[in-house]
């Protein structure tokens, strides 16, 4: 999968500074030379790889640490803000026109670029939106690239408009229109001719047709594998002919992902669809927001981190005394009741699951959610059938108040025997791991 690398080089780094308490300026700093680094040999545009850092630099250290979030989790907050934002924040569409006016949209690019191949997989995505496309066959040097648009055009059920090899692109395109205007067509689709590299007489002809077609949005299709060599693509296609939208293809076999996070900051034009595969159904949609968490490699995490810290702080003065209490070891079973019901505000122990990396997306075999909010339930019932001394002093647990406890919860003596070892395994792990729970800077500044 693309960012593969990526990913796993600023995961460790994020794993680094989620393991300090406190963030110092230098932390900050030597964090982001690492990710600096990571973005370099994923191939991002160098101009946007300095930009990109400066902007986070100069968020995180400036910026007080939110609530609830510890300081590692605020860097990569803004790490990820700032990715979004460098792949546009929003979801651009293809703007088609109102009603029945025509839209004509003029696909270009370069010979080997999934031109042709993407013609047919937005003609797709139109069907599925109710609209009637009509592909137009505007490569002519290639007789190849006309059967494969009529092959593919056939899959999609979608009509493809062909006068051979022998006219003039512009008057394929012309009479693609007026046939659409017949035909009842709302889109027009132009496949036109690519080149092995930019050149003169491919960008003269793009122009014809745009000069004399009313062409409402010209969409670029670049390789994703090309790297650079995209953005520079896309680059000079915008200076010459002007493009409306980008869709990048064979993200499926790009390791880097290089042109994905820099076409948009070079260009200014947006990524409107990601090529994921040969077959006509592999194009998606492209969400800045669930790229930039998917090259973090965090899932839905960022949805927990807010969610984490919006519960919190309701209860930020009982998780104070919680957390000095576990600074010191003695945490009761009071706390182990607070935690479970902070836990249910976020959602139940399902959706956290859910959200973590690794774990959402139905891949989790091996938990049964509903199974385990009973067993929450019942631990709940027994915790509330202890005396408040007992609970604060779990010591005091000898076999006849255990029987007792267990008569009032309504369960078996040994789920009571059960919960008590768990907590005290609990209680040794906290010990063991004070970094894991301590050490969230509250709303003080890093350094
Ligand atoms: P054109 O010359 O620009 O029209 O390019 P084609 O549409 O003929 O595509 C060139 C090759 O790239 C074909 O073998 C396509 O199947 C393949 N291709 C196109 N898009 C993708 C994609 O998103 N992923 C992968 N893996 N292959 C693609």
């Amino acid at each position: 999968m693309a960012f593969d690398s990526l990913s796993q080089k600023l995961q460790n780094v994020f794993k680094n500074l989620r393991s300090k308490g406190r963030l110092t300026e230098d932390d900050v700093k030597a964090a982001l030379k690492e990710v600096k680094m990571a973005l370099l040999e994923a191939d991002v545009n160098f101009k946007v790889v300095k930009q990109f850092t400066k902007a986070v630099q100069e968020r995180a250290i400036g910026s007080d640490v939110m609530n609830g979030l510890n300081p590692g989790q605020m860097v990569i907050k803004i790490v990820n803000e700032e990715m979004v934002k460098l792949m546009g924040s929003e979801t651009t569409e293809i703007a088609l026109r109102p009603g029945q006016q025509i839209t004509v949209i003029m696909m270009v690019g370069l010979q080997g670029a999934g031109k042709t191949t993407t013609t047919a997989k937005i003609a797709g995505k139109l069907k599925q939106k109710g609209k009637k496309p009509l592909l137009a066959a505007c490569d002519v040097y290639r007789p190849a690239a006309i059967e494969q648009l009529k092959i593919n055009g056939e899959k999609q059920e979608v009509e493809v408009f062909s006068m051979g090899d022998k006219n003039k692109p512009v008057n394929i395109a012309k009479a693609a229109v007026e046939h659409a205007a017949k035909n009842g067509n709302q889109v027009v689709i132009l496949d036109t001719a690519g080149r092995l590299h930019v050149d003169e007489d491919m960008m003269d002809e793009l122009i014809e047709i745009k000069e004399n077609v009313d062409v409402a949005q010209t969409i670029l299709v670049v390789d994703a594998m090309t790297g650079q060599d995209a953005v520079n693509v896309a680059g000079t296609f915008d200076e010459k002919i002007g493009i409306d939208g980008v869709v990048l293809t064979k993200l499926d076999g790009d390791t880097r992902g290089g042109a994905a996070l820099s076409i948009r900051a070079v260009t200014g034009k947006p990524i409107l669809y990601v090529g994921m595969g040969e077959k006509l159904s592999d194009l998606e949609q492209f969400y800045p927001d669930r790229m930039a968490s998917r090259i973090l490699g965090m899932g839905d995490v960022l949805t927990l981190i807010e969610k984490a810290q919006s519960e919190i702080d309701i209860d930020e003065e009982k998780a104070k005394d919680m957390q000095q209490r576990l600074k010191k070891a003695d945490f009761t079973f009071d706390d182990y009741l607070l935690s479970m019901e902070q836990m249910k505000k976020m959602g139940g122990l399902g959706n956290i699951l859910g959200m973590l990396p690794g774990l959402g997306g139905g891949k989790m075999p091996d938990i049964d959610e509903g199974e385990a909010e009973k067993n929450m339930a019942r631990t709940t019932a027994i915790i509330y059938s202890m005396t408040k001394k007992e609970r604060s002093n779990p010591s005091l647990l000898n076999p006849s108040r255990k029987h007792r406890i267990a008569k009032g919860a309504g369960v078996d003596i040994s789920e009571v025997n059960r919960l008590v070892k768990q907590f005290e395994q609990a209680k040794k792990m906290m010990k063991q791991m004070p970094g894991l729970m301590g050490g969230r800077g509250r709303g003080g500044k890093m350094g």
